[in-house]
């Protein structure tokens, strides 16, 4: 399911990254590790009652240099129109309105998407009353909060969320695997995309995909059908915004979260870097199936060590995804290159993976039999009862007598087992522990 984007657009200084963090919490998203770079995220993912999104700062945005105010302002306010389901359009009581909240404004009256004003630095009773200049901005829905004090987030998130589009309408049928590919720029990607669509018995749709984001591209091979999401910007460059780094961090962000499988690129000379980490550690905490593709494999001087060696890399730098395989190839001499979407199915196929109870309980007593669970303060873990709640990614519970009692190690211990005994290759599980009632 694809989450509803929303976006906070306003001038600099009315309070946006600290309405964004307030609204994420501690659900870090991003990290940015250049020094200097006060913002640290600008994608996150936050909920409302049962309610679940993806929130993009704007103001992460923004163009270097002086007197640019108004041109980032801009270009936040074109990212949002194109990127965002609901935008909240942030100004600031304590200044009252200004002229850049005007030029904001003209350009949101074009968006055909729902507006939500939040005045913010509404701290006091005081200046309750002068949220209501604001209505001479045009958009019907105002709601007055405060950053430092937290008040008037529910509110704002309940005129938000009213917005969403309907949730039951599913971008693509449950039988088509969505593929998104990620990683730096010159890595391949939209060679790899050309190579996997220019094979043997591969049938390209030309019907565009979808009202969402008409530059998918849907696919079908061997009676499987596919799409792949565009990821920054792939096949679609040229708007001023796409040129920062940070909007196709975020753009594979985005591409993420509406995937099944995610294709982390990396190009066979070069090394791995923070950044790639951050992407794929997103795909990771997203739940969702990974491959690592290393590409332009043909350029590579290598001996019979060479693939081994960038593996053990990959594994060293990716110690949270030990799950995923590596395939290698090159998209421009096509080699090998017949080997991915059979990878691609297979971990498809073990993210929708649903274990019968009995079967999994077999495995935990099996477990649990060969070294026993943690004790604390002479109190040892029981677990009564595991049970698959869900897929994609697949999700356990462990009915135990204290969650107290569960270790991390010992967590781990049974997330072996159960890889051992079920594979589960290329997807992440999620385990958690619940007191039996
Ligand atoms: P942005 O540039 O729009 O992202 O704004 P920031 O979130 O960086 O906030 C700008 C300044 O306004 C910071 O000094 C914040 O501490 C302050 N600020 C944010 N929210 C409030 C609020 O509700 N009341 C007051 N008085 N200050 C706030
Ligand atoms: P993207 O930015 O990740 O989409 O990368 P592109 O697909 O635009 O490729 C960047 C450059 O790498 C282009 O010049 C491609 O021709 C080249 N390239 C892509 N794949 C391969 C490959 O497998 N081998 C070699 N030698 N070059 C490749």
């Amino acid at each position: 399911m694809a989450r509803p984007v929303v976006a906070i657009v306003g001038r600099p200084n009315v309070g946006k990254s600290t309405i964004f963090n307030r609204i994420i919490g501690d659900k870090i998203a991003i990290v940015e590790d250049k020094p200097g770079v006060t913002r640290d995220r600008l994608y996150g993912r936050g909920e409302w009652l049962d309610k679940e999104f993806s929130i993009i700062d704007t103001g992460g945005i923004e163009i270097e240099g002086e007197d640019e105010i108004l041109r980032s302002v801009r270009m936040q306010a074109e990212l949002a129109i194109e990127e965002a389901d609901v935008i909240v359009f942030m100004v600031d009581a304590k200044t009252g309105m200004t002229a850049a909240d005007s030029e904001v404004a003209e350009l949101l009256y074009r968006a055909k998407k729902p507006v939500v004003v939040a005045v913010n630095k509404v701290d006091n009773l005081q200046r309750v009353d002068d949220i209501y200049e604001f209505y001479s901005l045009g958009f019907g829905e105002i709601i007055g909060i405060s950053g430092s004090h937290g008040t008037g987030i529910g509110d704002l998130l309940e005129a938000v969320t009213k917005h969403f589009p309907d949730s039951q309408d599913e971008e693509y049928g449950e039988d088509v695997i969505k593929v998104a590919l990620i990683g730096r720029p010159n890595v391949g990607k939209s060679s790899l995309v050309n190579a996997i669509l220019g094979e043997e018995r591969v049938i390209v749709s030309d019907v565009a995909g979808t009202t969402r984001d008409a530059i998918d591209t849907p696919f079908e091979k061997d009676g499987q059908k596919y799409v792949i999401i565009d990821t920054a910007g792939m096949r679609k460059r040229g708007k001023v915004y796409e040129t920062t780094e940070k909007y196709s961090v975020m753009r594979a962000m985005k591409a993420i979260e509406r995937a099944d499988v995610v294709l982390v690129v990396f190009n066979g000379e070069e090394g791995i870097i923070e950044q790639d980490k951050h992407i794929a550690g997103y795909a990771h905490e997203a739940g969702k199936a990974a491959i690592f593709v290393v590409n332009k494999w043909d350029v590579v001087e290598k001996d019979d060590k060479t693939m081994h060696q960038f593996t053990q890399k990959i594994r060293d730098h990716f110690l949270f995804m030990t799950y995923a395989p590596v395939v290698y190839l090159s998209a421009k001499t096509k080699q090998k290159l017949h080997k991915l979407l059979p990878v691609v199915d297979q971990v498809a196929e073990q993210h929708a993976l649903r274990i019968p109870t009995h079967v999994l309980n077999d495995v935990i007593s099996d477990a649990v039999a060969i070294n026993s669970p943690p004790t604390d303060k002479g109190r040892r873990l029981r677990i009564n009862y595991a049970t698959q709640v869900s897929v994609k990614p697949p999700t356990i519970i462990l009915f135990v007598n204290d969650p107290e009692l569960m270790h991390f190690s010992y967590e781990r211990y049974l997330e072996n087992k159960i890889r051992a005994a079920f594979g589960f290759e290329g997807t992440p599980l999620r385990i958690f522990s619940r007191r039996k009632s």
